[in-house]
């Protein structure tokens, strides 16, 4: 059986963890997103098969995180509140959410949820379905993982793919250095962003017209990186 991969939304780092190491166990591919912000971004860039959702994150709630993907998709959201509150549950289905827990929530009851929640969930179309992105001259295919730059191939290995990939997914956003090093580097947050920047100078040297003044992956200061559309 494939593991499904779940996107993590919580903000907690004593949740995450814990969580993150019990969904490993039962064998699920944990993806981890500490805002709103960036669990759509992951979202694109990963197609869980499954979003558990915290509906207390800081900026935007888990609530209109949880609206904004059931424009996009159709993928299973368990909400996660810690108050344990009806009301909390009554917004949460009615935006789209498909089950609802309040922590504390015993890990056995979580993955039975899941499992449940999976099992429900329509069948995704297998196969095929790998999106490409394509900005401006540059085009990505995940499939047939080849990218482009004006129908010309670059040889690019797998971190400066996924690299590019999360860029791509979020062209004309900032995409936060550590958003990028939990996207790539799935997972425990690497503190080396600086390991980022070296690949993002490789990755410059291959697709830049000029990698010494890029146009299209640009530095935003203190911040990380955004592709330009
Ligand atoms: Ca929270």
């Amino acid at each position: 059986m494939p593991s499904e991969t779940v996107l993590v939304v919580e903000d907690e780092p004593s949740f995450v963890e814990a969580l993150v190491a019990g969904l490993r166990r039962e064998g699920f591919v944990p993806k981890i997103a500490r805002t709103g912000r960036e669990a759509l971004a992951l979202f694109d860039v990963h197609q869980p098969d499954l979003v558990l959702l915290d509906v207390m994150l800081p900026g935007m709630s888990g609530i209109d995180v949880c609206r904004e993907l059931r424009r996009r998709s159709e993928v299973p959201i368990i909400m996660v509140s810690a108050k344990a509150s009806e009301i909390d549950m009554v917004i949460g289905l009615e935006v789209g959410a498909d089950d609802y827990v309040s922590k504390p929530y015993r890990l056995r009851e979580l993955v039975a949820r899941i499992r449940a929640a999976l099992r429900r969930a329509p069948p995704r179309p297998s196969g095929g379905n790998a999106p490409s992105y394509v900005v401006g001259d540059v085009r990505l295919d995940r499939e047939r993982h080849e990218v482009t730059v004006r129908g010309e191939p670059v040889d690019l290995p797998l971190k400066e793919f996924e690299i590019l990939e999360v860029l791509l997914a979020n062209a004309g956003r900032v995409v936060t250095r550590e958003g990028i090093v939990r996207a790539v580097w799935s997972g425990a947050a690497s503190d080396d962003t600086r390991a980022l920047d070296t690949y993002v100078k490789r990755l410059r040297a291959k697709i830049e017209d000029d990698p010494a003044e890029p146009r299209r992956i640009v530095t935003v200061r203190g911040l990380g990186y955004r592709y330009e559309l």
